[in-house]
């Protein structure tokens, strides 16, 4: 076996598949250039960290599972006046989900709660975290499936293994008191070991028709809130665009009148 067959048989062995993309490349390089040994070494192991890192986070944006299209540089902050851009920084950065601490985002339908959760969980990915983005209607039903499989627990542990879970729209789906019981089984173990970002058009106050009970609806709400970040999406984003492009075609139709 010559030399290089070797070498490369031992690279892919370690699974340095960039190192047996580039050595030969970059040794000649090296030789032209008169580069040190070391310097030839931390060339190649640069590279190949880099594209591990892009394929991690390719990975973990894959498994996210967020919906197609939506990132922080397309949020319109100027539209949201209740939030500040530090603050956006802040979250984006997401320190957060290393203290288990959730993040909770109120607003009317349109507000953009769907677009901030699902660019916020994008960041976190790009940032090496493990997230995973799901409604609350498909996570309930997920959950039941489970329940009856007796496969409860092992979900939850699979969950588990999420630094963060984003539950979008919790006050979509009518629940009945089954599903309530396994969300609430749910958000009772991430209490306190792992985070939960929520949105919701129903206020706090209304929480009742999602979990029935008032002792349920007070437990989950205290578990959620012990630790976490509000936010209230003040304005509806779809109502104003839609507004202005009435605006725009009535300015059209009759330019004279505005
Ligand atoms: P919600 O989930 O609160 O009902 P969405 O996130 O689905 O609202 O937002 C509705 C539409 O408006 C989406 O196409 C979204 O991308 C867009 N949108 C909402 N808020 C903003 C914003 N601040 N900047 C840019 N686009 C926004
Ligand atoms: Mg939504």
């Amino acid at each position: 076996m010559k030399d290089t067959d070797k070498l490369e048989a031992l690279l892919r062995s370690l699974n340095l598949k960039s190192f047996v993309r580039n050595y030969k490349d970059f040794a000649e390089k090296a030789h032209k250039q008169k580069l040190t040994h070391i310097a030839y070494l931390a060339e190649l192991v640069q590279v190949e960290s880099t594209e591990r890192q892009s394929r991690k986070v390719e990975r973990l944006i894959k498994g996210a599972k967020l919906p197609r299209g939506k990132t922080l540089d397309g949020f319109d902050l100027s539209k949201q006046p209740s939030l500040s851009p530090g603050r956006l920084k802040e979250l984006a950065q997401g320190d957060f989900l290393d203290l288990c601490e959730n993040l909770l985002i109120f607003g009317i339908p349109g507000a953009g709660k769907t677009h901030l959760s699902s660019s916020l969980a994008r960041e976190w990915c790009l940032r090496g975290r493990r997230i995973f983005y799901t409604t609350a209607a498909m996570l309930v039903q997920e959950l039941l499936v489970a329940k009856r499989d007796l496969k409860l627990n092992e979900m939850i542990k699979k969950l588990d293994g999420f630094e963060a879970l984003v539950i979008d729209d919790i006050s979509y789906v009518p629940y009945t008191r089954d599903e309530t019981d396994v969300l609430f089984v749910l958000l009772a173990a991430r209490y306190e070991t792992r985070s939960v970002v929520i949105t919701s058009n129903l206020a706090f106050s209304d929480w009742g028709t999602i979990f029935k009970d008032p002792m349920t609806t007070r437990a989950a709400i205290d578990r959620l809130i012990h630790h976490a970040t509000i936010l209230e999406l003040t304005e509806s984003y779809r109502q104003k665009e839609a507004n202005k492009r009435k605006k725009a075609q009535e300015q059209k139709k009759d330019p004279e009148e505005n």
